[in-house]
């Protein structure tokens, strides 16, 4: 039989499609400002100190390849979990079921997965307008098909959060569905709440009883700390009692991308039941992959739990984070100095990996065909991507295209 004849080729979403243009391009000036990978001044790939060191730790113990738990490693979980809520007892602890997952990706296909098996079937999801184009993707592939919605989330009149149409949409959602949240920096506006909002959405999602859900890839990759990054779903938990999911990634802010490490969290109301939920857990993650893989998880929970390590990782990171914004504070000085009269002041207060410039879909058009300067069309530019050599390039070229 020939089963596949019929089947058409088809494209990745933007961002890996951008990716695969920017290769096939032969211009050696060509510029990339496309997928959320970090880069240093040179434009080249980081491993941080603290992984290095954790590395070369764990090549010293000669440790065996046997198959982890279907949940995963054990002290990675408990680093994770530590790392993600830091709870301030043993009853909080144990409150909480957490998982390893591959990478933010993945958690959040587990999770997808989790909710759809447990949620009642006529369950809305809510994602944020605009969100990463792979919530959207994850969601479908897990059973949400049709139950996808959005809420109101960027003002694109002034580059930031539209507050007030956010929490009058969470008003209007019906009790019980589940909602979205970017934890911090978020994908793609660099636009995150304040804690004044967090907190009116905290109050607002509880009165609608809704299953609140936080993406968080960037924890300390923000703002430097993980404890400010974490601030929003600790206090969703700690002060109003949400019973929170959260899909943490290690690709960011521990560099370690490729090495899909990641972790799913479910706050629950006992130990009994995050017991119950795990379990539960283990039975999806066992028919979708078995076990997740163990090098990441062994790294990350030798940082997570040697506290010299653990300093030096806060260095690494705080690094990132304070080279981002210097970058987003160069690019805006460059743009004036190339002669733009635009208001570019969006760029410097949003945070993160991410800049959503306001550029038109045709600007980025040009930028791309005219300059060999790559980002999504929905004008949203990876600030990694910049550095002191290509910086002015990039000033000049956008203030070319938006005057
Ligand atoms: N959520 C968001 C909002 C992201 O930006 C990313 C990374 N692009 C992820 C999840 C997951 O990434 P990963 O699977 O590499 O951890």
């Amino acid at each position: 039989s020939q089963p596949w004849k019929s089947i058409e080729p088809i494209g990745l979403d933007a961002i890996k499609q951008l990716t695969i243009a920017f290769q096939a391009d032969t211009n050696p000036n060509k510029i990339l400002l496309g997928e959320g990978v970090y880069r240093d001044d040179d434009g080249k790939p980081v491993v941080l100190k603290s992984i290095r060191e954790a590395e070369k730790i764990l090549y010293e113990k000669k440790l065996d390849h046997e198959y982890a738990p279907v949940t995963g490693v054990a002290s990675f979980c408990k680093g994770s979990k530590k790392f993600a809520f830091d709870p301030k007892n043993q009853e909080q602890d144990d409150r909480i079921a957490t998982v390893q997952t591959l990478s933010g990706t993945g958690s959040l296909r587990v999770a997808a997965a989790f909710l759809n098996k447990f949620l009642p079937k006529d369950t809305e999801v809510y994602f944020p307008d605009p969100t990463w184009g792979n919530h959207n993707s994850i969601f479908n592939d897990a059973g949400f098909n049709g139950r996808i919605k959005k809420y109101p989330y960027f003002d694109a009149k002034t580059g930031g959060l539209a507050a007030d149409g956010f929490l009058a949409a969470i008003e209007k959602m019906p009790k019980g569905s589940v909602i979205l949240l970017h934890a911090c920096a978020h994908n793609p506006t660099g636009v995150d709440p304040t804690r004044e909002v967090w907190k009116k959405v905290s109050k607002a999602c509880k009165d609608r009883e809704l299953v609140v859900f936080f993406d968080s890839a960037y924890q300390a990759f923000a703002t430097g700390n993980e404890v400010d990054d974490a601030w929003a779903y600790r206090y969703f938990v700690e002060e109003d009692g949400h019973q929170v999911i959260v899909t943490q990634s290690y690709a960011k802010n521990f560099g370690l991308y490729g090495e899909r490490t990641g972790a799913l969290h479910v706050v629950t109301g006992s130990k009994q039941e995050a017991t119950a939920v795990t379990s539960q857990l283990a039975v999806i993650i066992r028919a979708m992959y078995s076990s997740p893989p163990i090098f990441g998880a062994r790294v990350v929970s030798t940082v997570l739990n040697d506290e010299n390590l653990l300093k030096q990782w806060r260095v690494d990171v705080k690094e990132m984070a304070d080279r981002i914004r210097k970058s987003r504070e160069a690019l805006v000085y460059e743009l004036h100095q190339a002669g733009s009269k635009r208001d570019w002041s969006h760029i410097t207060d949003q945070i993160g990996m991410f800049a959503f410039t306001g550029l038109t879909p045709e600007q980025v058009e040009r930028l791309i065909k005219e300059q060999n300067i790559y980002m999504t069309k929905d004008g949203r530019m990876s600030i990694s991507g910049l550095n002191t050599k290509n910086i002015k390039t990039v000033a000049q070229a956008i203030h070319k295209v938006t005057s």
